[in-house]
C-alpha cells in the first residue's frame, strides 16, 4: 500500500490524504491533473506508510484531511 499526500493551495487551503490506488490519485496521477499543473496544488509522495504521510501532510501547515480511501 502506498500513500500520497494531495496539498491545494487555492480551491481549500488544506492537504488531503489519498492511498495510490485511489480514483482520483492515481499513484499521483489522478483528478487533480489540469494544464494549470502547479497552479492550484501538487502531489506529494508516494509514502510507504500512513504516518509518513500524515507528517508531510501536517508539515504543509494546512488543514489536513484523509480521503474516504483511506
Ligand atoms: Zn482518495
Amino acid at each position: 500500500m502506498s500513500y500520497y499526500v494531495y496539498e491545494n493551495w487555492v480551491a481549500e487551503n488544506k492537504a488531503v490524504i489519498h492511498v495510490g490506488t485511489c480514483g482520483y490519485c492515481k499513484h499521483g496521477k489522478g483528478c487533480h491533473k489540469n494544464p494549470l499543473g502547479k497552479k492550484n496544488g501538487q502531489w506529494h509522495g508516494p509514502f510507504e506508510t500512513l504516518d509518513k504521510a500524515q507528517n508531510i501532510a501536517n508539515a504543509t501547515g494546512r488543514n489536513v484531511k484523509k480521503h474516504r480511501c483511506v
